[in-house]
């Protein structure tokens, strides 16, 4: 039997936009509700799926990455100032404290999968990572928690390939930068043309640097891409890089604002297309889940789906018509995705094999 750790961010309520007087789409509201929902429908501590306590991590797991003067200020911003300082990031005065335990999660749902006691681990947390530089937050984004994670095991289990696949709608641009030039980290990010969407970077001509140029990896999805787009996205790349980078354990960015309810994005994914995305994942390799983006009221649902895809059992049925996703998109939607598909697959040519071999053969 397929087995699942959940660990999960007790404190986070703590963070709160509106103890400093203004609303935020990134409130507890969001882990509430993935909470109540997996512990009234029993989905937790079952035979397969077990949430664990954590402690807190140390100030040193998050020196990892980020610079001792940011954590510094972050820490001081938030014990002193109590406000939203910039970039759509706020702190509150137990700010610190929450990160601290959040990153406790995920290091925590890194050492159950690391350790070989469970096959994948999910990790409910809050605020996310993936915009945050080694000094930078953004787009509520304080620490890294991947590129935490990924450097912790490195450093505590010898790991040498790691990969950190971004399907929130939005660019990790924060992890990219992070391993820009270390080639022991495969970053993969398939979100939104950046073009239409924030942080307005994450071009599939971004690349990373020597010696690890073709390390990170970036794909453009127009407006209104969905499930049939992403399944061609991780069939025709990801899982054939995956397969020649050989990753000892994926570290998955599990953004669900790339959903066809989503309001902050205009990306079409239904349950069944996040399904798929983790069931064909967890079948090959050890993942890692860690909670970015997505501030639906379906997110509780979504938790369920990828637990569901982890653990292999039978395929989600969708609520919602295909056939009224697909018209409700723009008549150029495919064939931009085919045309970005085609200039990713040429530069990315020169670093991975992505043809397959009888095409090659003729
Ligand atoms: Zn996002």
């Amino acid at each position: 039997m397929v087995s699942v750790g959940l660990t999960f961010n007790k404190d986070h309520f703590l963070h709160d936009p509106l103890l400093n007087g203004f609303p935020s789409p990134e409130n507890p509201l969001r882990l509430v509700r993935i909470y109540d929902y997996l512990h009234d429908n029993k989905l937790i501590n079952g035979n397969s799926c077990q949430l664990l306590d954590s402690d807190p991590a140390e100030l040193s797991d998050i020196l990892r990455v980020h610079s001792s003067e940011y954590v510094q200020d972050i820490k001081q911003s938030a014990e002193t100032e109590k406000k939203y300082i910039g970039n759509d990031v706020y702190l509150c005065n137990s700010s610190f404290k929450v990160l601290l335990q959040a990153l406790g999660c995920v290091v925590h749902a890194g050492d159950m999968v690391a350790s070989g006691k469970y096959d994948h681990s999910f990790a409910l947390i809050r605020p996310p990572g993936h915009h945050a530089s080694v000094d930078s937050f953004s787009g509520f984004c304080i620490f890294n928690n991947s590129a935490i994670l990924a450097k912790y095991l490195q450093e505590e289990y010898d790991m040498k390939r790691i990969a950190i696949i971004n399907i929130d709608a939005h660019a990790s641009d924060g992890t990219h930068s992070i391993f820009s030039d270390d080639p022991s980290v495969l970053c993969i990010s398939v979100h939104q043309d950046p073009l239409t969407s924030y942080p307005s970077k994450g071009f599939i001509q971004e690349i990373g640097f020597r010696p690890a140029l073709g390390y990170n990896i970036n794909m453009e999805m127009p407006p209104g891409c969905g499930n049939s787009e992403y399944s061609i996205f991780f069939d025709e790349v990801v899982e054939k890089v995956l397969k020649q980078f050989d990753p000892q354990l994926v570290i998955l960015e599990c953004g669900f604002d790339a959903y066809y309810k989503e309001s902050l994005s205009k990306l079409n994914l239904t349950v069944n297309g996040y399904y798929h995305i983790i069931f064909k994942l967890a079948k090959q390799w050890n993942v890692v889940s860690l909670l970015e983006g997505g501030y639906h009221e379906d997110l509780a649902v979504l938790v369920e789906v990828i637990l569901s895809g982890m653990q292999g059992d039978q395929s989600v049925v969708d609520d919602v018509d295909q056939i009224e996703l697909l018209a409700s998109r723009c008549a150029n939607t495919r064939k931009d995705f085919n045309d970005n598909l085609s200039k990713l697959k040429f530069i990315l040519s020169t670093y991975w094999q992505l043809d397959s071999l009888d095409i090659i053969n003729g």
